[in-house]
């Protein structure tokens, strides 16, 4: 896919740009905060309608205005469409492609693919579990837009139980016996929990599966073959195949053994939200033992594995994303990066320095300068 044009108004420091892509590799150039990665957070925003910086759709609206707006001419395979999101400091948003409305978020996801890859990334490997859980789930949506859905409900449901199970936790601590309503409103929400659950937990450990094996082979490539990268999914619930039914009853299983504590604490503590991805390499977790180098080149790994599922799952190269990146890498690294992009992405990267990209990446590359929001 192509990103032709973007144009952003009122966005971050952005007052009124449009911005015409003219080539597959652009270098967005510029001094410290001058908007190189506001513009990269507009494409991120398009693909995901998340922001990896802020959930606050006020900080995505230039200071002193009311509402802003990102449009963008993409170019897909067989069709062309154009994107708008309206933004405003309230959160509310519109969505249109083509100039129609979109009802759900639903609709909108999936049009544009991309896949960021910015200097705060290492938190995916030191960070909390919810970081990994996070990334996955970015990761998911993309590959199927209708996950970004289930999710949601799953989120909602765990929150109204965890409001349920802290109101049955007053009643126990005031020496009450539990109301037969609110037990039985309880297993209602068990019920939900677990279908909804169920259907986020399959869908992950089938995502990773076709993952894993990608990111140990961009792995191996990186670091020259000397480490073998091990990628697992470490769901909460634990069961074994992939037949609905079998994740159903384990997760049955383990809320009824689990009831005493989540009454005890007063929260859910069974299910996907409390799943962890583990990143081994050798014999070693990354996440405790992992040098920098290493966590980067994990990283880095992880990332290019991505747009390989993306691109094999969507039928088309997703567009990639950089922020930062080459800064961080060694120039061994550097080179395998730059080498692995070539041609087959369309490539968003920013620089404060242009020296950083030898001659021929230069002279196939659009340059773009980015100076205080133009
Ligand atoms: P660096 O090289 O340091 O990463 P950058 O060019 O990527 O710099 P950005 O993060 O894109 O910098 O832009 C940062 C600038 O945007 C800051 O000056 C910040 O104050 C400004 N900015 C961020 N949000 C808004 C907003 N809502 N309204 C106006 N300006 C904003
Ligand atoms: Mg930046």
């Amino acid at each position: 896919m192509y990103l032709k044009k973007l144009y952003l108004r009122a966005f971050r420091n952005y007052l009124e740009e449009e911005v015409e892509f003219s080539a597959q590799k652009t270098i967005l150039v510029g001094n410290n905060a001058q908007g190189k990665s506001n513009l990269l957070e507009a494409v991120e925003l398009l693909a995901t309608l998340k922001s990896h910086r802020t959930s606050r759709d006020q900080e995505l609206v230039l200071d002193g205005a009311a509402s802003g707006q990102i449009k963008a001419l993409l170019e897909r395979q067989y069709s062309v469409a154009e994107l708008e999101i309206d933004l405003r400091r309230s959160g509310r948003r519109n969505l249109r492609i083509n100039q129609n409305q979109c009802r759900r978020q639903l609709d909108f996801l999936g049009c544009l693919n991309a896949v960021e890859f910015s200097c705060l990334d290492l938190d995916l490997v030191r960070g909390a579990p919810d970081c990994r859980r996070q990334w996955l789930d970015t990761l998911l949506t993309q590959l199927e837009p209708l996950y970004a859905h289930i999710l949601a409900q799953y989120q909602h449901i765990v929150k109204q139980r965890n409001a349920l199970l802290k109101s049955l936790r007053q009643q126990w601590e005031t020496g009450l016996a539990l109301g037969e309503e609110l037990s039985a409103s309880l297993e209602l929400w068990d019920q939900q929990l677990v279908e909804m659950g169920t259907r986020v937990a399959r869908r992950r450990a089938r995502g990773l599966a076709r993952l894993a094996p990608l990111a140990q082979e961009w792995h191996g490539r990186i670091s020259g073959g000397n480490e073998t990268l091990t990628v697992t999914y470490q769901p909460n619930v634990i069961w074994e195949g992939d037949d609905p039914a079998v994740v159903h009853e384990a997760f049955l299983a383990r809320l009824a053994q689990r009831r005493s504590a989540e009454l005890h604490l007063g929260a859910t503590v069974v299910g996907p939200h409390r799943d962890e991805v583990g990143f081994v390499i050798d014999e070693t977790p990354a996440r405790t033992y992992g040098s920098q180098g290493q966590q980067r080149t994990l990283v880095l790994a992880l990332k290019l594995a991505e747009l390989s599922l993306i691109e094999t799952v969507i039928g088309e190269p997703p567009l990639l994303l950089l922020d930062d990146v080459l800064a961080e890498l060694d120039l061994d690294r550097q080179g395998q990066l730059l080498m692995a992009i070539e041609d087959r992405f369309q490539t968003l990267i920013t620089t404060t320095h242009l020296n950083r990209f030898d001659d021929r990446w230069r002279r196939s590359a659009q340059i773009l300068q980015v100076n205080g929001g133009q």
